[in-house]
């Protein structure tokens, strides 16, 4: 039997094939990272080429490797090298348009022979090799030609896709080929049991119509045509998503088993009391969710759940519900925010709608309060020390923290929820860590409750935190004034001093600015706070003739440093009281600078996009984002959802120099058209690649996913999870899906691994 773990070497033998009489398969298949059969047969084509089309040739990126399909348009003739140290000859290809020239060398002249003379002119040819360019002439670095007829009747062969896998001059595509062709061969013969069994249960494989693995492999690799060919990338890409919903059900399933202790709010507790006093009706989503999560925290078995909303929708306070209901069960909640000024404004926002029930029952406050306090890690020693005494002791209900919760030092009495805020920012094993602190005290697992900062699509979400329940806050506050935003051009000085007027006109009527800068200082390389690099250049313009030929620099963002400046210089806007506010300064001049600004004490603060997330300031009515097109679409609109917070109708000013029709001000434009964070997340992440989409913080899975898109394949991740969930409720253990099992264990990478792992 093949045993496809075996070395590449002892599968794939070393073969003349005409290009290099060595040739060893095995080595040059190790320079892509390949060395088993078992890594070579998951090896999949990055795309596929039909014969009628060849490869555009002026689409081609200098120094690049490339495989492309040309057609034969001249073979040279052989001449010696200047030194005669050997002989060369170009062989010129074309795509009915451009033209690019491979050279070949060889000691002799007769060698070009059995090289050349499989491909005479007016033949199609499918080259590898790295794109250059020299003087307006296309040329093809280190050829080498692999030959496209196989035997078979003309018509058959036109019909047959031409895998193209990732192109490396190390490794031409031909040996990928050949090497592929020669372990399908040898399994074929081997027939099943040749390590390529089927490991999905036969119900999901026939209910999904899917080819078995081994004929799906063949249909990728060798695909007859291109309907062969998606039958076998839907087998494969139904099997990567069944694989990774299997994993994330099982995680599910364990924590199921797991016990929690049970926390319901008495109706003389802090909870009611909380409630009665609230200024406003909750949503009809809030009340919902709240329900839906009361009824979790009541259960036995710890709470698992992701709460999604728009910015805006009020997901604090469905956290700060949950927390006080938790105190009333008499244990202890812990917030976990991203950031410093997110923690304290989190500790602020909590102690004031808490008012006397945040004094502490014995201080003479409300005799069914608890005591809030704040973790950082930049706290001075004394009150962190207090802090995590109040922690231990258990007199705090809530403690409000930085990555600091996640600290050794840092204990509970009876920590009964965890709640994340901006999860994303978070992996899986830190918000374990802190559950951990939990169960250290004999109590069972902490609830769970995970908040986004913006919506993310449905299978999204699904992919990233399949193992968790999902609310959704679908439903704003009332009162929520219209935000208008209008993108400015940066290059307009009229424009451009119209909006420091705007700010003026706000500040006169008692409101407040934010102006946001994707830097903080002038001299600083690298984006600020977490800006994003812009993502989609132009085309940039050609150099200036005597400019000494290199690309004109990009325009640097303007940074806080300098804006600060133009703020207080223009006529506008000089006499406002204006602050910055970055992620340098100290952490007590954040705190004072964010509390003066909340105070109403600030008009305008000048500042990175650490006000990006959360920040909670209703009187702010004004935002101006400079730069605004190096900016990401969820990013504008987590910052823009700073504003129109009051009941005050808000204004949104989004200064950029680049052009409409670019990507970036396509983007903007979205922006000035809609506040639905749902659909600005589909488009936003529909722009992205898709390693970037689960490639943020969050992911090792992405490893594990060569055919399968989040947002592209929603279908076969819907019925990839029903089916995973199904069959883990019969099956928790995987006793009786072996073959799934060691899939699960082999393919499922990172984060979701370790928590595997581990349980
Ligand atoms: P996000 O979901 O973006 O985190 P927040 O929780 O910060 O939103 O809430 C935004 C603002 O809405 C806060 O000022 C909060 O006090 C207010 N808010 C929350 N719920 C309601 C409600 N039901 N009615 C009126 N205002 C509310
Ligand atoms: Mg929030």
């Amino acid at each position: 039997m093949l045993d496809l773990d075996a070395p590449l070497s002892s599968l794939v033998p070393r073969a003349g094939d005409g290009t290099s009489k060595n040739a060893n398969p095995a080595k040059w298949l190790s320079h892509l990272g390949l060395e088993t059969g078992r890594d070579l047969l998951w090896h999949l084509p990055r795309k596929y080429q039909d014969r009628g089309d060849l490869t555009p040739i002026r689409e081609l990126v200098v120094g690049e490797d490339v495989s492309i399909l040309a057609q034969v348009q001249d073979v040279g003739k052989a001449q010696p090298l200047q030194r005669k140290t050997g002989w060369r000859t170009v062989v010129t290809l074309s795509d009915g348009r451009d033209r690019i020239t491979a050279t070949f060398f060889m000691a002799n002249p007769h060698q070009f022979g059995p090289l050349l003379g499989k491909y005479p002119v007016g033949s199609l040819v499918l080259a590898t090799g790295r794109a250059g360019k020299f003087r307006e002439t296309w040329q093809l670095d280190k050829p080498v030609f692999e030959p496209l007829e196989e035997g078979e009747d003309a018509e058959a062969l036109a019909e047959k896709p031409i895998p193209l896998y990732p192109a490396t001059r190390d490794c031409p595509n031909f040996v990928v080929r050949a090497s592929v062709a020669t372990l399908l061969d040898a399994l074929a013969v081997d027939g099943q049991g040749s390590g390529v069994e089927e490991f999905l249960p036969p119900d999901v494989a026939a209910a999904e119509g899917l080819l078995p693995p081994l004929a799906a492999l063949e249909a990728v690799h060798r695909p007859r045509d291109r309907a062969h060919l998606a039958r076998g990338q839907d087998r494969l890409r139904f099997e990567e998503a069944f694989v990774l919903q299997t994993a994330l059900a099982l995680r599910r399933a364990s924590t199921a088993t797991q016990t929690a202790v049970p926390r319901v709010p008495s109706p003389d507790g802090i909870a009611a009391a909380f409630d009665e006093r609230l200024p406003f009706p909750l949503t009809g989503a809030q009340r919902r969710v709240g329900e839906e999560v009361a009824a979790e925290l009541a259960r036995p078995h710890p709470m698992q759940r992701l709460l999604q909303g728009d910015v805006g929708s009020g997901k604090t306070l469905v956290a700060l519900r949950a927390m006080l209901a938790v105190v009333d069960g008499g244990g202890q909640a812990a917030l976990l925010a991203p950031t410093e000024v997110l923690a304290a404004q989190h500790l602020r926002s909590i102690t004031g709608a808490l008012g006397d029930l945040a004094a502490g029952g014995f201080l003479g406050g409300d005799p069914r309060g608890t005591r809030v306090v704040l973790l950082t890690g930049s706290m001075g020693a004394a009150a962190r020390r207090e802090s995590l005494l109040a922690a231990a002791s258990g007199e705090a209900g809530i403690v409000v923290g930085t990555h600091a919760l996640l600290q050794e030092g840092v204990q509970f009495a009876d920590l009964g929820l965890v709640v994340v805020d901006e999860q994303h920012r978070f992996g899986v094993e830190q918000r374990d860590v802190l559950r951990r602190k939990g169960t250290e005290t004999g109590r069972g697992v902490p609830h769970l409750l995970a908040m986004t900062a913006t919506p993310i699509p449905r299978t999204v979400a699904m992919t990233l935190f399949g193992d968790l329940e999902t609310s959704v806050l679908d439903e704003l506050p009332p009162g929520r004034a219209d935000v208008q935003t209008v993108v400015v051009p940066q290059d307009k000085p009229a424009w451009v001093d119209r909006t420091w007027q705007r700010i003026a006109e706000e500040a006169a009527l008692g409101r407040q600015a934010y102006v946001v800068c994707a830097r903080i200082d002038a001299d600083d390389d690298d984006l600020a706070d977490g800006a994003e690099e812009p993502d989609d250049e132009e085309p940039p313009p050609p150099p200036a003739k005597g400019s000494g030929g290199g690309r004109p620099a990009p325009r640097p963002a303007a940074a806080v440093s300098q804006v600060v400046e133009v703020v207080r210089a223009h006529p506008a806007t000089a006499a406002l009281r204006t602050e910055v506010l970055h992620g340098r300064l100290l952490p007590a001049e954040k705190e004072d600078v964010m509390g003066r600004f909340a105070a109403g004490e600030l008009d305008v603060v000048v500042a990175t996009t650490v006000v990006e997330v959360g920040v909670d300031v209703p009187n702010a009515s004004v935002m101006v984002v400079v730069d605004a097109d190096r900016f990401g679409i969820s990013q504008l609109h987590q910052l823009r959802g700073r504003i129109g917070r009051g009941g005050l109708p808000g204004t949104c000013l989004l200064l950029s120099g680049t052009s409409p029709d670019s990507r970036a001000g396509r983007r903007l434009k979205a922006l000035a058209r809609t506040r639905d964070g749902f659909e600005l997340a589909r488009l936003d992440l529909a722009e992205r690649r898709e390693g970037d989409v689960l490639g943020a913080a969050q992911s090792g899975e992405r490893s594990s996913l060569q055919l399968l898109g989040v947002l592209q394949h929603a279908d076969v991740i819907e019925r990839a999870r029903s089916r995973a969930r199904t069959l883990v409720e019969v099956d928790p253990g995987l006793a009786r899906h072996p073959g799934l099992a060691a899939a699960v264990a082999s393919r499922v990478t990172g984060d979701t691994a370790a928590f595997l792992g581990r349980t």
